[in-house]
């Protein structure tokens, strides 16, 4: 079998099959590089990222053909060809009907690569189709949203690729939404979706001994603790802002299992995660669970549209099909819009804000979490538009003491920002 230096593969009854080190690692040290087996660039994203190599730049190139695929130049254009052609006539001939999932294109694109079948750089240790699927855990709701991918599958994409059998197919979107990677740049903005077979192996601790971060389409894994030969390679699934019970909802609901990590059996974190107002006379239980279950709501409903335009422009399309211009319950939502847009160049206010948060999470994240390195990216950016530039070099310097770990010294985003201090 071949092999990854200094990582072997583990079946073991109680925990199932992992990774682990066979020889010593050092903080920031890099474990391994997968390149993606399949991968795509978010439809929102078209136009600022090459859809192949995915570099951020200015005036790519667009395809001539569909006008909708943007790249650095023809070699990439050419390379992305293989996985372009699924989309590029189809695009065309649906127009502005043409809307499948992320997930759908991905899998189209995994179902395409699936017909050359020799095994790729990126199944060293687990080929593609032994990743875990959960179709029988799937709840009703679930199941109705697959059905509407597939759907999807074969209206935009039954020109171009073998179908598989209905009940395989339930199979492949199950292993993609439980194993696939979001890939996130530096303010951790969702870039775009792969599936990386090797590392569909590594499982899931709050207290995660490794990092995955992403160069190009390639991930890379690095320690976060210093490893020593035979201990488990772990990441997390989700976010770890939150409390015990929070977070093993969360694991149940997208990855069908509970976290027995030494922080969910200890919940050291989560007298401070929960923390109430100290008063004389105490809260009282029951106000504080409505509390939080009015949080939780809140949260849930603000998730649904990732932001408060979003919601405006939910709203006004929903009731637009309905309502005139001139509806006061259109106008409304149009004012609360401008009131959004007004507030989005609020940079005193953001700081204000991200000054607060930055404080919280340095001490209720991990020491090295991207969460919290995105964020000092974010407010040393902030701190460069206000004119702030002491405060700003500061917290950059911290964002890049994480990264130096995290994404390892020579990272793109690393140099760049060295280029971009040292030039003000
Ligand atoms: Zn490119
Ligand atoms: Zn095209
Ligand atoms: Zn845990």
């Amino acid at each position: 079998m071949m092999n990854i230096a200094g990582i072997e593969r583990f079946d073991s009854l109680e925990k199932g099959r992992g990774l682990r080190v066979t020889r010593p690692f050092k903080v920031g040290e890099l474990l391994f590089s997968c390149p993606a087996f399949s991968y795509v660039l978010s439809v929102r994203e078209r136009g600022f990222y090459c859809e192949f190599c995915f570099t951020r730049k200015e005036n790519l190139a667009r395809c001539g053909k569909c006008k909708k695929a943007f790249y650095c130049n023809a070699k990439c254009q050419k390379g992305d060809w293989s996985n372009h052609k699924l989309e590029c006539s189809a695009m065309n001939a649906f127009g502005d009907h043409w809307c499948p999932s992320d997930l759908t294109r991905l899998v189209a694109r995994i179902l395409n690569k699936k017909m050359q079948k020799e095994r790729s750089a990126s199944e060293v240790i687990l080929p593609v189709q032994d990743m875990q699927s959960h179709v029988e855990d799937e709840d009703n709701e679930k199941r109705e949203m697959t059905e509407v991918d597939i759907a999807a599958l074969y209206r935009f994409y039954g020109k171009h690729l073998e179908m598989p059998e209905h009940k395989d197919l339930l199979t492949i979107f199950s292993q993609v939404s439980c194993n696939g990677f979001t890939i996130e740049d530096d303010e951790l903005s969702h870039m775009g979706t792969a599936v990386y077979p090797d590392m569909a192996l590594i499982n899931h601790s709050c207290l995660p001994s490794v990092i995955v971060t992403y160069k190009g389409s390639t991930a890379e894994v690095r320690a976060v603790q210093d490893m020593k030969p035979g201990e488990e390679l772990l990441i997390t699934y989700i976010d770890l802002l939150y409390p015990t019970d929070d977070r093993n909802i969360r694991l149940r609901e997208s990855y069908y299992f509970c976290c027995d990590c030494q922080e969910c059996k200890y919940k050291s974190m989560d007298k401070a995660k929960l923390k109430v107002q100290k008063r004389s006379d105490p809260i009282e239980p029951d106000i504080i669970n409505n509390m939080l279950r009015y949080a939780k709501k809140t949260i849930r409903e603000f998730r649904a549209f990732k932001s408060l335009l979003e919601m405006c422009e939910h709203s006004l399309e929903h009731m637009g099909g309905v309502f005139a211009d001139t509806n006061v319950y259109m106008l409304h939502m149009m004012y609360q819009a401008m009131g959004v847009c007004l507030c989005l160049t609020d940079p005193y206010g953001a700081v204000r804000y991200g000054e607060k948060i930055i404080k919280l999470y340095s001490q209720l994240y991990p020491p090295y979490s991207l969460n919290v390195s995105s964020l000092y990216l974010k407010l040393g950016r902030l701190y460069m538009t206000l004119d702030r530039k002491t405060a700003a070099l500061s917290i950059f310097k911290k964002a890049m003491a994480i990264m130096e770990v995290t994404h390892g010294k020579d990272h793109l985003y690393l140099t760049k920002l060295r280029k971009e201090l040292t030039q003000r």
